[in-house]
């Protein structure tokens, strides 16, 4: 469900024509729907309604502030992953205490950071995480509130690049060695044991995977209640698919209809790290075709479709070959090709997608590459000295920049040429 959709063969982000943007901003350019995300939101939280739960939006899937201040504003935390995303989450306007911090390599000054700023909770994914948050903690004459991300080894069927709760996975802590990390910080002076968590993946189409991580967790919880520990908070992580192409996952509904019956009536709050189920599909990359070609002599004919948006735009058709449904900004009734869409970028593998029938394409032309707001603008670079991508927001009949397109100066700001006169 999304807010995106033609009327009088243009295409539409809620009341704004998608043209008029481009008449505006330039292309390339990221669209959000702020119906979108906060529909996706308040399904979301609300599915969860009756069992005592924060949900905390993980920033690292879209993390302009203007879509984090939406969540805040909805009473909606976050999951960081970085001392920039725990800025960005504050400079939003999110309740730090509702700030969940995730992620294998936390340094001394991430720590530091996110305990002056009162986080709810740290993430620990090994003893040497957890051993370096303590020091840190005591030289800060403070105690750190902490859940181990234990790794429960269960299958979480998606892309082996986003698969992260099996034991080869660089995630968490097994379950055994986790059962002795948590008597480990038992004992330190400067640790306060408040949860356990779990992520195990991303694009899950199924609800079985959750369930399995779940049932392993609530063990591990009761064996830790044997040993004298107990826990206020249940970290079951994000991970909900959506669909991109003809993927099925469960709504929001179904997954936390199936999380709640297992769960019965314990008694700690479940914590949810939703990204892309929230954002994934209330975004799209709008782009201009900047040429066509055939390239005849193969064992075929190959079309290509030149566009201005490149891998470092969009880079999960590069990454991991991911599919990204893609239309036209104004629709006719011109017949289908079979073509790649690719952009401008010096390697094979910058392409948005391969082999598409799409009607033909035009020099001039705008194309929508739909399901771009999650793991879209926030995992753009500068590759090939490319200036970002604008980004707006739309709500009703009016739309906002929300963060300008980049410059040249963008591109070297904080380079220097140096003289190297050192003996
Ligand atoms: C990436 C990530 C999420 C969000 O995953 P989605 O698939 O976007 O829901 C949540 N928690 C952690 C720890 C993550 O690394």
């Amino acid at each position: 469900m999304h807010h995106f959709h033609y009327k009088d063969n243009l295409l539409y982000c809620e009341d704004v024509p998608v043209r008029e943007v481009v008449d505006a901003v330039g292309t390339p350019l990221y669209l959000y729907s702020v119906a979108t995300l906060k529909r996706h939101f308040t399904a979301f939280d609300s599915a969860f309604d009756g069992t005592p739960h924060l949900t905390c939006f993980a920033v690292k899937a879209c993390s302009n502030i203007a879509v984090l201040n939406l969540f805040a504003r909805h009473g909606g935390g976050a999951d960081i992953v970085s001392g920039g995303e725990l800025f960005r989450a504050l400079k939003a306007g999110i309740d730090s205490r509702k700030i969940i911090y995730s992620g294998v390599g936390k340094t001394v000054a991430e720590m530091r950071e996110a305990l002056l700023a009162d986080i709810l909770m740290f993430n620990v994914e090994s003893a040497q995480e957890l051993d370096r948050l303590q020091q840190v903690a005591a030289g800060m004459a403070t105690r750190a509130p902490v859940a181990l991300r234990i790794n429960p080894d269960v299958d979480p069927r998606t892309h082996a690049y986003i698969s992260t709760g099996l034991a080869k996975n660089k995630f968490g802590i097994p379950v055994d060695a986790a059962l002795h990390e948590y008597e480990r910080a038992r004992d330190m002076e400067n640790i306060e044991i408040l949860g356990v968590s779990c992520h195990i993946g991303s694009q899950l189409t199924q609800v079985e995977p959750f369930i399995e991580a779940l049932r392993k967790v609530k063990d591990f919880i009761a064996r830790l209640a044997d040993r004298g520990i107990t826990i206020r908070y249940l970290d079951l992580g994000g991970g909900l698919g959506i669909t991109y192409d003809d993927e099925q996952p469960p709504d929001p509904h179904e997954y936390a209809q199936a999380i709640r019956e297992e769960l019965g009536d314990a008694d700690y709050t479940l914590v949810l790290e939703p990204g892309r189920v929230i954002a994934g599909n209330a975004g799209i990359l709008v782009t201009e075709v900047q040429y066509t070609k055939v390239n005849t002599g193969g064992e075929e004919e190959k079309r290509f479709v030149i566009v201005d948006a490149a891998m470092n735009d969009l880079a999960r058709p590069s990454l991991y070959g991911a599919f990204h449904e893609i239309i036209p900004v104004v629709q006719d009734d011109r017949p289908g090709q079979r073509v790649d869409i690719v952009g401008p970028i010096c390697e094979t593998g910058d392409f948005m997608a391969r082999d598409r029938m799409l009607p033909e394409v035009r020099q001039g032309d705008l194309l929508a590459i739909m399901s771009c707001g999650a793991y879209g603008f926030s995992m753009a670079s500068n590759y090939n000295s490319r200036p970002r991508a604008a980004e707006v927001l739309v709500g009703g009949d009016c739309f906002r920049v929300i963060r300008m397109r980049e410059d040249y100066e963008d591109l070297v700001r904080g380079e220097f040429v140096v003289e190297l006169d050192c003996k």
